[in-house]
């Protein structure tokens, strides 16, 4: 076990070659006030960092490593497909039996296109919505992420009814003129919109478990209320599963609640740990996408053969397993309810949301359902416990509003060491 020398000696370089020397803001360690651990390797439900410091990793890419890094079964799968080349940017049989196995898996879904990331399936999902409906306005909700793309960086106006403001530099007032946010969890906020200007709304998009401020399930009647809307205005209703898809189960979170979305993104867990992206839907408003439609959507990597290779090798493996999704929630569910168990010990009574393998450990005692109530969140707090649990050698995300995520190759002596570091924190806080 070493210190961080050899990370902090590349992070400086890093940060002369690359914009605050990471490739995605998500992974610069800033708001912990620490340097990012460069990790040189990974193994089942364990990273190695540059310094030979191990770590028990929870964040598994953030999410795609659903069975753990370096599964036998898709390293065989993808070292076959290196073989026969990386790319040919024409038409292969691994994407048939790709866009076959997810319309076999996820019901909602009739036909599919893949891209290469989640934000490009979610861009294009939308303007597939658009392009069907022949209308212009999305409904967001505030504190769910959907990608980088300009028109989604949106959090919230001053209040329900204003239009988008953007979040980021860069993006024209106009590119978020036409996003509406409603307040997740809060079925009048989205009528209201649909009230003044239902006629013009394409469609609403929703993390059908919000994943991106924490953790939050919605509320029981929360997305049916969305499909009533939207098919009483002829919108759509497109479910964001980039991190939810085959996560909370094979046919994601909308199996998990039974609602047939029109539309379905997803990324993460598809690729499992290479770049892919994917959108579908419901046949008739799959065939407006070009060359079959008017809508036009492209990608000389998309479909690429090594992806296609790793994403169906941990799929395949995923349907033939349906136990292990089981042993997964059980496990998780264990682990989040004694985290839970463990802060109260210390006199702590935070808020810990789960459902699956998703989780939040919340620095406040408010209910946590919507982007408001997570803000309360005492980051300061959370910033000392992530600092100590990495020194622990447990990798959380460096950021309160992410979720941990429990993989299949987690054993129980593991997920007890993640609970006995915490166990450490807040015994040391009273
Ligand atoms: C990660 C994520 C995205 C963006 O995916 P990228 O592959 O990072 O572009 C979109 N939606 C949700 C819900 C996500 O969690």
């Amino acid at each position: 076990m070493g210190g961080q020398e050899k990370s902090k000696r590349l992070f400086e370089t890093a940060s002369r070659y690359i914009p605050g020397g990471v490739n995605s803001p998500v992974r610069a360690f800033g708001s912990i006030g620490s340097c990012p651990r460069f990790i040189q390797k990974a193994d089942k439900a364990l990273l190695w960092d540059e310094d030979g410091n191990t770590y028990i990793d929870m964040i598994g890419s953030w999410g795609p490593m659903i069975l753990g890094h370096n599964h036998p079964e898709i390293l065989e799968q993808v070292t076959d497909a290196c073989q026969r080349g990386l790319s040919y940017g024409a038409a292969t049989a691994a994407e048939v039996e790709m866009a076959k196995l997810v319309c076999e898996l996820v019901p909602s879904v009739e036909m599919v296109r893949m891209v290469n990331s989640g934000t490009e399936a979610v861009m294009s999902a939308i303007r597939t919505a658009r392009g069907y409906t022949g209308r212009d306005k999305i409904i967001k909700f505030t504190g769910c992420y959907h990608g980088h793309s300009d028109g989604l960086l949106v959090k919230a106006g001053s209040g329900v009814m204003t239009a988008g403001v953007p979040d980021s530099l860069g993006v024209p007032k106009g590119c978020t003129g036409d996003t509406l946010s409603a307040v997740y969890n809060d079925l009048d906020s989205v009528k209201e919109h649909f009230e003044r200007c239902g006629e013009e709304i394409a469609a609403i998009i929703v993390e059908p478990v919000a994943a991106n401020m924490g953790v939050v399930p919605p509320k029981p009647g929360f997305l049916e209320g969305l499909q009533k809307i939207c098919d009483e205005f002829g919108a759509l209703l497109i479910f964001d599963e980039v991190i939810t898809g085959f996560r909370l189960g094979i046919d994601g979170a909308q199996g998990y609640f039974g609602i047939r979305p029109d539309l379905t993104t997803f990324g993460k867990i598809i690729g499992a740990g290479m770049p892919v992206g994917a959108y579908g839907g419901r046949r008739e408003i799959m065939e407006v996408v070009a060359p079959l439609g008017g809508v036009y959507q492209a990608g000389t990597l998309s479909g690429n053969p090594i992806a296609m290779a790793a994403g169906l090798a941990q799929l395949s493996i995923l349907k033939e397993h349906p136990d292990y999704y089981q042993k997964l929630n059980q496990d998780a569910d264990d682990f989040y309810e004694k985290i839970k168990k463990t802060v109260k010990e210390y006199g702590f009574n935070y808020t810990v949301n789960h459902i699956g393998s998703l989780g939040c450990l919340y620095f406040t005692e408010q209910e946590v359902m919507d982007y408001e109530s997570a803000k309360t969140s005492d980051t300061a707090a959370f910033a000392a416990y992530c600092n100590h649990m990495l020194k622990q050698g447990i990798y959380l995300a460096p950021a309160q509003f992410e979720a941990m995520f429990v993989s299949m190759a987690h054993t129980g002596e593991q997920l007890d060491q993640v609970l006995e570091a915490m166990a450490g924190y807040f015994s040391g806080r009273c």
